[in-house]
């Protein structure tokens, strides 16, 4: 069967392809096993060689990915140059990291002990459609530094960029089967990785309600697994913040992807002493955002990626106080405007992830009430905190149950520091040294040398 591959800022089609089933996902499975063996051989330096030139690959062919990504999922241009970026750095960062991963001696009676990182083996990656090349770079740079071999399955939306991705690693250098990757749907592709007993760990990213089923299956061959799953961040502005910088970063945290980021901050809760002044400042700026062509290297926010989110999206506005709603073009594409509601924390729009560009402005009274609502959720991803007041910066960080915070400053991911959830956001860490935890076992090693 074959699928069409669409456009979302013009509905138009811009591929067709053949989706996997069962059989072909077996058939990848066992390709890359039989690839392991030799490839967890490859002497470290010769696999960071192989990752530094897939990071020059991806430089040197950057252009192309950032417009493959752009068409695919309607992301500005200027933002999809920006992704692929980050990817050609997190394979250098991961190159780097190969041969400063390992094990440890440890002081024992009558011997030595040690132990040492090997890698899993066959690991499934299965990832989503918001940013489908940044988050398989967050897998497969470990993965494969750490000598496992991987089948990446992109979500059923957004294949293409893995596709190019697949054939730069052949480009590269890696060994035939070490990186596969199948195209197929959630229920049959990724049901069959989740449940297949020779692969060693999944690594997913993707929403909590699949990320369970992923949890449930991998149950019955106990496989690893690494879940990032969705947000329901808080962007907490104090009395005492700039109240004019955080107002002008707010849209930022929120529409960027058009709000189809799992960092995104869509609960702004605001001191309620400055609310009116901060609600002010806050829809000035997102009247500012400029919303429309993806291929213009001046747009902000592209559309949507389907029409039944679109939809899904609009939903969150039934019956909701509507602060702000801005423009954006008629159509063909899967349009939504920037949109700023009230809301208190019961209503639905501040306990589901909308995953468009909605945010709902609510009030808090003092600090212990700002931790309260925000930690009063079932996810635990990201968020920031605005406010001069280091001290009380650093306690209410310490206070919040999410994996990732930023002061002053909407910053989520870096190459280099542990990005991950709490709670129902999932959990394992990507990125930076942690990362690799994610994709090798300890295996612990005594050698007696008396008696
Ligand atoms: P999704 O959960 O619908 O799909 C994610 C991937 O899982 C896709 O490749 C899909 O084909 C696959 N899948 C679907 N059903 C499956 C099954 N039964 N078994 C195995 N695989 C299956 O998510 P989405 O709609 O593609 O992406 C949006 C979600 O991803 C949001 O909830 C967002 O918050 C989350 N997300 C989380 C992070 C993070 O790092 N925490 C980053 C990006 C997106």
């Amino acid at each position: 069967m074959t699928v069409a591959v669409v456009n979302p800022a013009t509905e138009e089609p811009i591929a067709e392809l053949e989706q996997a089933g069962v059989e072909e996902t077996d058939a990848a499975v066992a390709r890359a096993s039989r690839a392991f063996p030799a490839w967890r051989g490859v002497a470290p330096l010769d696999r960071a060689r192989l990752l530094r030139r897939l990071a020059s690959l991806v430089e040197d062919n950057s252009e192309e990915l950032a417009q493959i990504e752009s068409r695919n999922v309607g992301k500005p241009i200027a933002g999809a140059r920006g992704e692929v970026g980050m990817v050609a750095e997190v394979f250098h960062f991961y190159a780097g990291a190969v041969d400063k991963h390992h094990g440890q001696t440890i002081p024992v009676a009558g011997g030595v002990d040690m132990t040492f990182r090997e890698p899993l083996g066959v690991v499934g990656l299965i990832v989503p459609w918001n940013f489908p090349l940044n988050i398989a770079s967050w897998k497969l740079g470990p993965a494969l530094a750490c000598g496992n071999t991987v089948v990446l399955k992109p979500a059923e939306l957004t294949p293409l960029s893995a596709l190019r991705l697949a054939e730069l690693c052949l480009e590269a250098g890696f060994p035939e089967g070490v990186v596969n990757v199948v195209v197929g749907k959630g229920t049959v592709v990724g049901q069959r990785l989740v449940e297949h007993p020779d692969v060693a760990k999944i690594g997913f990213t993707g929403s909590t309600e699949v990320g369970r089923e992923v949890m449930r299956g991998a149950a019955g061959t106990i496989k690893r697994v690494t879940l990032e799953l969705g947000g329901k961040s808080a962007n907490v502005v104090f009395a005492d913040a700039d109240l004019e910088r955080a107002a002008a970063a707010a849209p930022y945290a929120v529409f960027d992807n058009a709000g189809q980021d799992c960092c995104a901050r869509s609960r702004i809760l605001v001191e309620a002493s400055v609310l009116d002044d901060f609600a002010d400042l806050l829809v000035k700026a997102t009247a500012a955002v400029k919303v429309g062509d993806p291929e213009s290297e001046a747009t902000e926010m592209g559309p949507l990626i389907s029409a039944s989110h679109r939809e899904s999206v609009g939903s969150f506005l039934d019956g909701a106080e509507v602060l702000f709603r801005g423009d954006a073009p008629d159509g063909p594409g899967y349009w939504f405007p920037c949109t700023l509601v009230h809301a208190s924390n019961d209503d639905r729009v501040a306990r589901e992830e909308v995953f468009g560009p909605v945010a709902a402005l609510i009030p808090f009274a003092d600090e212990a009430d700002a931790i309260r609502i925000a930690n009063d959720t079932p996810y635990g991803l990201s968020g920031s905190i605005w406010t001069r007041d280091g001290a009380r910066a650093l306690r209410v960080a310490r206070a919040l149950e999410t994996g990732v915070l930023a002061i002053n400053s909407n910053s989520s991911v870096r190459v280099s520091t542990p990005f991950g959830g709490m709670k129902q956001s999932g959990f394992g860490r990507e990125l930076g040294l942690h990362g690799l935890d994610g994709y090798s076992e300890v295996k612990n090693v005594y050698y007696a040398t008396e008696g």
